[in-house]
């Protein structure tokens, strides 16, 4: 049975809110997820996201809780829209601040209204690890994804995510091509396949993860004419996910060819 009732597992957590959720975009409560309304309220802990001062990943920490309200209390403040700041700072330079503003109502829920660093400077930390597997063309295009999509931008964002994955679909088929036994099964008729399927014969070339979930393909061959935003939107965080799979499967394979050869550089050496 399919409810429109938002579980307490779908409810974003604290860290969440902070670090992948859209703005503008009102996340409802109900008994259940009312608990983490509060824990976001009166946050305290860390935040590890990208610090633009540094210019390097840093742990946020956040002393003191935005408000101290007990439970009646929150309930009554939220009758009206409340403006819920948390500030963190950076833990090498207490200057450095990062910053999330939420609007908390009864009525209308939980919607990031602000952040600093922006989701594309947060992103620009990920980027730095993928560089060495991504193209720069394609590395803009994900910082762009992200700015939009943390803009509440659903098909827009969509589009350069879309590129990113068929790009790493399409040099995941020119590694297949190369092996023979997969080309005897797969070569001819691979160009005529859909999305979901072509990711299923390159099983052995890309993420496991992956392979399991035709759903999100099958999404990608139909195209993204007729799908609203919000559909656009909640499909987001999944294909970066995606991404993210095969990037970093791609990432560790190029740092064991290094390690690997670099072995072999000191073992030639020693035999010498
Ligand atoms: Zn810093």
């Amino acid at each position: 049975m399919e409810q429109d009732q938002v579980s307490d597992n779908d409810f974003p957590t604290p860290s969440e809110f902070f670090l992948s959720v859209a703005m503008y975009e009102p996340y409802k409560w109900n008994d259940a997820s009312f608990d983490k309304v509060l824990d976001l309220s009166k946050f305290t802990g860390s935040i590890d996201t990208y610090c633009v001062e540094c210019k390097d990943r840093s742990l946020f920490v956040a002393e003191y809780p935005p408000i101290s309200a007990v439970r009646e209390d929150f309930h009554a403040k939220i009758q009206k829209p409340f403006i819920c700041v948390i500030e963190a700072k950076c833990s090498r330079v207490k200057q450095h601040i990062a910053c999330y503003v939420f609007r908390i109502h009864e009525k209308d829920g939980v919607t990031k209204i602000g952040q600093y660093p922006s989701a594309a400077d947060a992103a620009k930390q990920e980027l730095k690890n993928y560089r060495k597997v991504l193209n720069e063309e394609h590395q803009k295009g994900y910082t762009k994804a992200l700015g939009l999509f943390s803009h509440g931008v659903g098909a827009g964002s969509i589009v350069y995510l879309r590129k990113i994955f068929e790009h790493l679909v399409e040099e995941a088929y020119q590694e297949a091509r190369k092996d023979e036994v997969w080309m005897s099964t797969h070569g001819e008729a691979y160009p005529t396949l859909k999305m979901a399927n072509k990711v299923a014969t390159l099983e052995d070339f890309l993420p496991s993860d992956l392979v399991q979930h035709p759903r999100l393909y099958g999404f990608l061959s139909q195209g993204l004419h007729g799908r609203s935003e919000e559909e656009c939107l909640k499909l987001f965080p999944m294909l970066r996910l995606a991404i993210e799979f095969i990037l970093s499967q791609k990432l560790e394979r190029l740092n064991a060819k290094q390690r690997r050869e670099e072995l072999e550089k000191l073992l030639n050496s020693t035999q010498a």
